[in-house]
C-alpha cells in the first residue's frame, strides 16, 4: 500500500494520540461494523489498524492480519498492534473470550468488542446456521455442497467442522483445553 504524506497526515488527524502505553482510539465516524476504523485510500476503505501498522512499522506481507494486544478494535496505537496469521487471529479471538472472566478485562467491560460469532463483522453465518452446518457435516454431507448451500467458502465450512471457529457455540466441555478430540487445538 502506497501512502502519500498527505494520506499519513489525514490518517493521524482521525486518531486520538495518547501516551505510548494508552489506546489511541479512532475518532472519525467512518468505521467498520466490528468497530475497526475505516480509512479511505484511492476509493478503497481500509482498516485503520493496518494503516497505522504500515506507517509506523512497514508494509504488511500479503495474507497477514494485524491484531490488537489491547482488545480494542478502534485502537491505532502501533504499540498495541501485532502481525498474525489468519489462524493465529482466530486463536487470539478465542483466547480473549476464554480470558474474559477477570473483571478488568476489556472483553468483560466491553463484551460488544469481543469478536465472537455473530458479533464479529466478518461473520456471515448465524449461530443457528453453524449448528445446521455441523449437523450436515455429521451426516457426512460433502463440505463443498454445504459451502454452496450457505454461500460461504469451503474453508469456512472446514473450519466450522473442525471446530476452529465458532467454538463458543460448542458445548462447554469442548471449548477449553480439551485436546483429546482435537477440537481445542492451540
Ligand atoms: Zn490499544
Amino acid at each position: 500500500m502506497n501512502l502519500t504524506e498527505s494520506d499519513k497526515f489525514r490518517f493521524w488527524s482521525k486518531v486520538k494520540i495518547n501516551s505510548a502505553d494508552q489506546c489511541w482510539p479512532w475518532i472519525a465516524r467512518s468505521k467498520f461494523r466490528d468497530g475497526y476504523g475505516a480509512f479511505k485510500v484511492k476509493r478503497k476503505q481500509l482498516r485503520a489498524s493496518r494503516i497505522s501498522y504500515t506507517i509506523t512499522k512497514g508494509q504488511i506481507i500479503d495474507g497477514l492480519c494485524v491484531i490488537h494486544t489491547c482488545d480494542n478494535p478502534s485502537c491505532c496505537n502501533p504499540n498495541h498492534l501485532l502481525l498474525a496469521t489468519q489462524s493465529e487471529n482466530i486463536q487470539d479471538m478465542c483466547r480473549k473470550q476464554r480470558q474474559a472472566r477477570g473483571e478488568k478485562s476489556g472483553a468483560r467491560l466491553h463484551p460488544e468488542k469481543c469478536s465472537r460469532g455473530e458479533l464479529h463483522g466478518q461473520s456471515k453465518l448465524k449461530d443457528a446456521q453453524v449448528q445446521q452446518i455441523r449437523n450436515l457435516g455429521a451426516q457426512g454431507i460433502n463440505g463443498h455442497a454445504i459451502a454452496s448451500k450457505f454461500n460461504v467458502s469451503y474453508r469456512t465450512i472446514r473450519y466450522i467442522l473442525s471446530g476452529k471457529t465458532w467454538r463458543h457455540t460448542l458445548p462447554t466441555q469442548f471449548r477449553v483445553g480439551n485436546t483429546k478430540n482435537g477440537l481445542a487445538r492451540k
